[in-house]
């Protein structure tokens, strides 16, 4: 698999082990091994191989992490830094603004800091569609947030707000209006000393909703707004867009369409096929992991290779981007 190059994606990261976190010392781990036996490129530089026809150096990887939370610049960044490894770290602007905390959070938050239910919670109109929740504990929680989380992901952007501020009401506990030190986003500042230091920047909407699920107004603000602070902010260069989720109900023609027209020199998606990175408006990522097994399928090509041969599409359950 030398000859196709991969793009990873990484989401959180945390000083010392922690659940769906890379560690400090395991993503530098990480980055000694494949700084050894691989090409770790900019974006831009597989990007301009693409649109420019030029061949890329074998076992050429892209390191791209989503989002913009603060631990990226805390924890990954020295460690980019200190072995002059390149990544794009794509951003939520409307996060970076303060304006809001990301919404899978909120969630996360709700079922960290509530215990007591005894509650049947309505998902939807359907009552067939109810969910009763009891008591929150470690057995529970994850089950009961992959739910709360299907749901909100079917659901349009107005809608999916709405119900979080009924389940908050239902749960009996406020959200905070600021966000809580553990989800904060990098600022501004942060953003600019990474550019100047080979963090390329890109982005991922103003408030992270499914660009699947907005109506073409929105589509249009989310990305004009996006690319708009991103310039004032950052300066005016080619940047690079990450669909938020990057499931394939995430996006369509349409959004494909849109994130061009407003100025982005490619996109892309949170799962794999065997499509890789053929559009540049709709390439592929494998799933980086503080798991070393999982991160070997992912670097060293088993994953793209059983997509190649056998189709397969890979999601990793649980995991939201
Ligand atoms: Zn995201």
């Amino acid at each position: 698999m030398r000859k196709s190059p991969r793009i990873v994606m990484f989401h959180r990261f945390s000083a010392e082990p922690k659940q769906h976190c890379v560690s400090s010392a395991e993503f530098e781990k990480q980055i000694i091994y494949l700084n050894k036996r691989f090409n770790i490129l900019p974006l831009s530089q597989l990007r301009q191989s693409k649109e420019q026809g030029k061949p890329l150096p074998n076992n050429a990887i892209v390191l791209t992490v989503d989002d913009g939370y603060r631990d990226f610049y805390e924890v990954a960044y020295p460690v980019l830094k200190k072995h002059g490894v390149p990544a794009t770290l794509y951003v939520t602007t409307g996060f970076v603004n303060e304006e809001l905390w990301l919404w899978p959070d909120q969630i996360t938050w709700l079922l960290n800091n509530v215990s007591e239910v005894n509650k049947t919670i309505a998902l939807g109109e359907q009552t067939s569609k109810n969910i009763e929740i009891n008591t929150i504990d470690d057995s529970s929680r994850q089950q009961i947030w992959s739910q709360v989380i299907a749901y909100l992901l079917s659901v349009d952007d107005k809608t999916k707000h709405t119900w979080i501020a009924y389940f908050a009401e239902q749960l009996g506990r406020p959200l905070p209006k600021t966000t809580p030190d553990e989800y904060a986003a990098c600022t501004w500042q942060q953003l600019v000393e990474m550019q100047q230091n080979g963090i390329e920047i890109g982005g991922h909407t103003h408030t992270h909703p499914s660009l699947g699920q907005v109506s073409n107004e929105q589509l249009h603000t989310e990305l004009h707004t996006c690319m708009r602070f991103l310039d004032e902010k950052l300066g005016k260069v080619d940047r690079d867009f990450c669909f938020p989720n990057g499931q394939p109900n995430d996006y369509n023609k349409k959004v494909k369409q849109v994130t061009q027209e407003v100025g982005f020199k490619s996109s892309v998606t949170a799962f794999y096929d065997s499509k890789g990175t053929q559009d540049l408006f709709e390439m592929r990522r494998h799933t980086a992991s503080e798991d070393w097994f999982q991160f070997c399928k992912s670097f060293n090509g088993v994953e793209a290779f059983m997509a190649e041969k056998t189709g397969a599409h890979n999601k990793v359950e649980g995991e939201l981007c």
